[in-house]
């Protein structure tokens, strides 16, 4: 279309895909999965003789990405790591996009042996903090490695076996790349059976859990005030099995959300029948960050007060540092629910993640835990006391109280006394214990 003076102003047109499978991928313009699979099968069927190295790489996190700002710039994300792969990529290897956050890279021959060098590059370049039209944002990859023909020899088979490489590295703290290996076989079928028994354990009542708790006690002196309920669990086929393992495996499962539900339960029916020793016990409870996103949170919580008769000022809810990072205003409404129950919140495990102290002043924690690595060497780190102090007054500040966790010997205790902590929970005064010792040793129970 023209305008008035005959300049063209509107140009409309047609692009249509003739082509059965498109092969390319709109969003990067890198070939797609489609073509990444012709390639490999034809590349095996054709050079039955020649090495073939496949690393899948997959974007940490991109979902906080997408949270923090928009889609839009997570496409842009996407973007911007498809054209560092493709710049990092030595020889003969070739990039493909893969679904989602996923990249594929291919490299033959002798190639293949370059795979190391291409993740490393790609390492480094996304060490530090990236801007993007003006917006900062922090992200890494994670890669699985699989080789043909020394770990695989089909299409199908190097595609899993780089994917559980990748998925291992992913479960493994990220950002770094992992080659297969019949151990990361070994680990996945682990997993998956516990999985499964975790969930007939569910299914069944809940046989083969059971919560033992931890004194937590006044850090003036010494004495119990409380106590945080740990879940244990253990089956016949798989023993003990601690819970940071089967805690991640509840969570990835979506189980965490019934079986949180019962540790609520179970240790507030507990904390009801201590308050008969001493009415002001207080019982900890822990929270996984994916029962946050349940908008029944408040409610269960309510329920589980009314039906164990529990007074809301005897039950704290821990939630790990990362839970209060979210600025959203559902986590608002969330932690405004829990406190409006007259329930409060503790922020587990200060000082290991990304919170920063200046986050204190607006959060919405009634406690903060300082977590156990600050008093690993509290004897011999001037940093690790300055910081526990520097806390217990910022907090104090703002009317948050503090527990330090992790005090094991008398030696830290002392080293602690006199820093203003309002309690402790630590070895010390006592190791998590099955509730019938609990009462028999810090209740006084005869
Ligand atoms: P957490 O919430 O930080 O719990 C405290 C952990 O520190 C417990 O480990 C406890 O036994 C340990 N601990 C306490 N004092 C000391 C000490 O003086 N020295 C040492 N070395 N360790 C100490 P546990 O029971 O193995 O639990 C590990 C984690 O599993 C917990 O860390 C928590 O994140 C998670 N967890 C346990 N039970 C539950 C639960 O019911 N729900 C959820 N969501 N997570 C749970
Ligand atoms: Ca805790
Ligand atoms: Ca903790």
């Amino acid at each position: 279309m023209h305008d008035g003076s005959g300049e063209p102003s509107l140009f409309a047109g047609f692009i249509a895909n003739l082509e059965k499978k498109n092969k390319v991928d709109h969003l990067t313009g890198l070939f797609n999965k489609f073509e990444f699979e012709d390639v490999v099968r034809r590349a095996l069927e054709t050079r039955p003789d020649e090495r073939l190295g496949l690393m899948v790489l997959g974007i940490d996190d991109l979902r906080h990405i997408n949270d923090r700002y928009d889609r839009g710039f997570g496409d842009d994300v996407i973007r911007i790591i498809a054209h560092r792969i493709q710049s990092a990529l030595v020889g003969r290897a070739h990039v493909y996009r893969l679904d989602g956050d996923e990249f594929a890279v291919v490299a033959r021959g002798d190639d293949a042996a370059t795979l190391p060098d291409v993740y490393q590059a790609l390492h480094q370049s996304f060490r530090r903090q990236q801007t993007h039209e003006g917006k900062k944002f922090y992200c890494t990859l994670s890669a699985g490695c699989a080789q043909y023909p020394a770990d695989a020899d089909t299409y199908e088979d190097l595609v899993k076996f780089a994917n559980y490489a990748l998925e291992y590295a992913k479960a493994h703290g990220k950002k770094r790349r992992v080659p297969f290996s019949p151990g990361i076989l070994a680990e996945r079928s682990r997993t998956l059976e516990l999985v499964e028994r975790l969930r007939d354990s569910i299914e069944h009542g809940f046989e083969d859990f059971r919560l033992v708790f931890q004194p937590q006690v006044n850090a003036a002196d010494g004495r119990v005030i409380g106590a945080e309920a740990l879940a244990r669990w253990s089956c016949d086929a798989c023993g003990e099995v601690p819970p940071l393992e089967f805690i991640p495996l509840l969570e990835e499962s979506g189980l965490i959300v019934p079986f949180g539900a019962w540790v609520l339960h179970r240790a507030m029916e507990t904390a009801a029948r201590w308050r008969a020793w001493d009415p002001g016990f207080v019982m900890s409870v822990n929270l996984s960050y994916r029962q946050l996103d349940e908008a029944k949170l408040v409610p269960s919580i309510a329920e589980a007060l009314a039906a164990t008769g529990l007074p809301p000022a005897n039950l704290v809810v821990e939630m790990t540092e990362s839970c209060f990072a979210s600025s959203s205003e559902a986590a608002q409404k969330l932690f405004a629910g829990v406190r409006a129950l007259g329930v409060r919140i503790a922020m587990d495990d200060f000082g290991t993640g990304y919170a920063a102290l200046g986050m204190l002043k607006q959060s919405p924690a009634d406690i903060v835990k300082i977590d156990r690595t600050f008093v690993r060497d509290i004897r011999d780190s001037t940093f690790d006391a300055t910081f526990i102090r520097f806390v217990v007054e910022l907090c104090h500040d703002v009317g948050i109280r503090v527990c330090l966790e992790g005090v094991e010997v008398p030696e830290e205790y002392e080293a602690v006394s006199g820093m203003g902590l309002d309690s402790i929970q630590g070895f010390l005064f006592g190791r998590p214990c099955p509730p019938d010792e609990f009462e028999r040793k810090f209740l006084g129970k005869g």
